[in-house]
């Protein structure tokens, strides 16, 4: 795994690729890569055993061009300035192309979870909540969960805005648990955007899903729910990882029976039904149809490119390929289908919980998993359409392309104030 790619600076150099094949001025290109803010914090929080210990946090607000900011909060010993304003530029994009009327934000912590306890954790998200009370809301920023959040961070968060604010104003945070004001098929929705990417992928190439190989590389929320997705259209899900390593079974896994073992265990590894057990980089680089990394950004450098054999990737994590992964690959046969689109079902059912919170009226999951299919066909569509009219070189730059015209777009209409 590349250490060295500073994902600020692969977000700014696929705005750039994509610039090429638009009309957009120096000026405006320079605000497309920059965020408009970010709120560097440092929480004072209190152990159980009565020490205080201090955690950095940071809220990037990159573009509020096409609406309230949007975008999760994440809790990892690897999270940085920097790669929040990359993940917050990133989700700007990401609504942008499924035309969803938010801008982008992201948040995150300095902290590895699985060292305190749950008290611990609550006394932190509910600092940070805290910290970030005159930044959100329902109208101006809204976050949601990501690496290492959920619903019960998401429901500490609501409560201590609403208790701040004194009232009840459950749309200020998305990705919460339903009898908190969470939406139906929030959880299963990021993985379910990258099941209906490949499905439309494959489609396109003329390819048959059923019966296809695949490795997904991470076995968290999106990465799991996607290869139970994609099993479910008659795939093999040949390979899976997670940060213990990865397992392999040429018939392919049952991924529910996987996702039991690792909440038994802890970990994918140890599976009795697997064949061969091997490194994240060897599932990276397997001969299969599919690969979908669901991980963390820069699994994919320019070096292990060269040896990635997969056909189609998917990309379910954000930013897994460096720009240097994407030349090697679009000078090859493997058609990448971007994470802006791929695992944007994440923020589109988040926008389907705010409506339905602003609404106080709750969708059955029928509903919101086709208006989400809705939703994502009809972005596909539009990025083939603009990968075959731009000539561009691969299919993340023609995502840009769709994306940052449609934020130029609502930039430039709304003129411009000192
Ligand atoms: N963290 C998710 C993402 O990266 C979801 C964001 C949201 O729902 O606002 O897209």
């Amino acid at each position: 795994m590349s250490e060295q790619a500073n994902p600020f600076e692969s977000l700014q150099e696929q705005i750039d690729d994509a610039s090429d094949y638009m009309d957009v001025g120096d000026d405006v290109l320079t605000r497309l890569k920059h965020p408009e803010r970010v709120l560097e914090t440092n929480l004072s929080v209190e152990m159980d055993d009565g020490s205080v210990e201090v955690f950095k946090a940071f809220r990037s607000e990159f573009n509020g061009d096409r609406g309230p900011y949007k975008g999760g909060i994440r809790y990892h010993p690897n999270v940085s300035r920097d790669e929040v304003k990359a993940l917050s530029g990133w989700m700007v994009y990401k609504c942008a192309i499924v035309d969803i009327p938010y801008g982008g934000g992201k948040g995150g912590i300095i902290i590895d979870p699985d060292d305190y306890s749950e008290d611990e954790l609550e006394r932190i998200t509910r600092s940070f909540a805290k910290e970030l009370r005159p930044f959100i809301g329902v109208d101006k920023d809204i976050p949601a969960p990501d690496v290492n959040t959920g619903q019960r961070e998401m429901n500490w968060i609501k409560d201590t805005y609403e208790t701040l604010e004194n009232t009840t104003e459950p749309g200020v945070i998305t990705g919460k648990s339903p009898d908190s004001g969470g939406s139906a098929g929030r959880v299963e929705a990021t993985g379910r955007s990258t099941m209906l990417t490949a499905r439309e992928a494959f489609d396109y190439l003329g390819r048959d899903i059923e019966g296809a190989s695949v490795a997904v590389q991470g076995y968290g929320n999106a990465g799991w729910i996607a290869a139970k997705l994609i099993h479910e259209l008659g795939a093999n899900i040949v390979s899976v990882s997670d940060s213990s390593g990865a397992i392999y079974k040429e018939g392919g896994f049952n991924p529910v029976d996987v996702k039991d073992h690792k909440n038994e265990t802890g970990s994918v590894t140890g599976y009795p039904g697997a064949e061969d057990e091997f490194s994240n980089e060897d599932l990276l680089t397997l001969d299969v149809d599919l690969l979908v990394p669901a991980a963390l950004e820069n699994a994919i450098d320019g070096d292990l490119a060269e040896e990635v054999q997969a056909d189609v990737v998917v990309e379910a994590a954000n930013g897994p390929l460096t720009p240097e992964a994407d030349d090697v690959l679009a000078d090859s046969d493997t058609y990448v289908f971007p994470d802006i689109l791929a695992n944007a079902g994440g923020v589109t059912v988040s926008y389907f919980e705010w409506v339905q919170n602003r609404q106080r009226f709750a969708w059955t999951e029928q509903k919101v998993n086709e208006e989400l299919e809705r939703i994502i066909t009809d972005a596909f569509d539009n990025l083939v359409e603009t990968y075959e009219e731009t000539g561009a070189p691969n299919m993340r730059t023609a995502a840009y392309v769709v994306a940052i015209e449609r934020v130029v777009d609502a930039y430039e209409e709304s003129g411009n104030w000192p």
